[in-house]
């Protein structure tokens, strides 16, 4: 699938949403995308050619993470680890908690989910203030993954995403303004 194709799919599959979940964010939609069987393979197809061949796990975060990293592990062969919202991981789940631009958030990953040394990929939708993602690759490490890179299917440029995450290689489907 050439690169053309899968550039010319952003338009017609993610829909946008203003004002959503509150004033002045402009919210992409991936429900198009997911709803088509066909551009959904073609997108995961494509995405899954960006990850490296020697990555052990990929870890999603909840919940669009989910959606995709699962499928994505599944078509690679290799496992996934879900990154949780707080408490509602049973055990002794490890946690991190990063500020918001109002608040923090906390994500947690279900203890022994990740050995020592295991590579690692981090998935998700979106990357924006880059702030999740940053406290994913901070978590997995506290478990001493080697974390090869975060990848996103959609990357909103401008926001600073790339500088917060400068120690990791990050890959994107689609970059948008
Ligand atoms: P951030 O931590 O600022 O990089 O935000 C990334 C997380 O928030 C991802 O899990 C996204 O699903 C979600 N997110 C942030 N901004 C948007 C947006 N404009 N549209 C859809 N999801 C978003």
């Amino acid at each position: 699938m050439s690169d053309t194709t899968i550039d010319s799919l952003y338009d017609s599959h993610i829909a946008l949403y203003p004002d959503f979940p509150q004033d002045g964010v402009l919210f992409r939609d991936i429900t198009p995308l997911l709803r088509d069987p066909v551009a959904f393979r073609q997108v995961m197809d494509h995405w899954c050619s960006k990850i490296p061949s020697d990555i052990d796990l990929i870890i999603g975060t909840e919940a669009r993470g989910f959606v995709f990293g699962a499928p994505m592990a599944y078509a690679l062969g290799i496992g996934f680890v879900p990154v949780r919202k707080a408490g509602k991981l049973p055990g002794d789940p490890r946690s991190l908690t990063y500020d918001l631009e109002y608040g923090t958030a906390t994500v947690e990953i279900a203890e022994h989910a990740i050995g020592d040394g295991h590579r690692v990929m981090v998935v998700d939708d979106l990357l924006a203030t880059g702030g999740t993602a940053r406290a994913t690759v901070d978590l997995a490490r506290q478990y001493g993954a080697d974390v090869a890179g975060a990848s996103f299917l959609i990357e909103l440029e401008g926001l600073g995403g790339r500088d917060v995450l400068d120690d990791v290689p990050v890959t994107t489907v689609w970059s948008v303004p």
